[in-house]
């Protein structure tokens, strides 16, 4: 699942009813890991963008334990905290994280945008402060 290195994705939002219903803890993540966040739909699977576990840290928007990570490749945002159920597990070995990709391929694919050029479903945006915010967690005013 390898990020898109052409362009800039197309962004498609798409809804996500997955992510918000994951049911995943604090301590499934640990320093070092290799996680990916997913971003959208490339020719017909989905991409995301891979990153490092680095350390806890407050996910304010959600007002939850979170995950301060390292983008290697993320520029301005090489450092962003995210939520845990925002996270899956790059090595392909971890069940949980398995059944949650798989989840969101059976979701977002028919339903989503099917071009070969990358696309941003629009499932995350990142605030000033390098906070990964999911879509379903904008509402509500948190
Ligand atoms: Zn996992």
């Amino acid at each position: 699942m390898p990020p898109p290195n052409t362009g800039i994705p197309v962004l498609s939002p798409t809804p996500d009813p997955v992510t918000p219903d994951r049911d995943i803890t604090h301590r499934h993540f640990q320093p070092r890991e290799e996680v990916l966040v997913l971003k959208g739909i490339a020719r017909g699977r989905l991409w995301g963008r891979s990153m490092r576990v680095v350390t806890p840290s407050w996910h304010t928007p959600t007002d939850k334990d979170g995950w301060r990570l390292r983008d290697p490749n993320g520029g301005r945002q090489t450092y962003i905290t995210a939520h845990p159920g925002y996270l899956a597990h790059a090595t392909g070995h971890c069940p949980d994280c398995l059944i949650y990709l798989h989840a969101m391929e059976e979701h977002s694919l028919p339903e989503g945008p099917h071009g070969a050029d990358p696309v941003d479903c629009g499932w995350y945006t990142t605030t000033a402060l390098g906070q990964l915010v999911h879509v379903a967690d904008t509402r509500g005013g948190q």
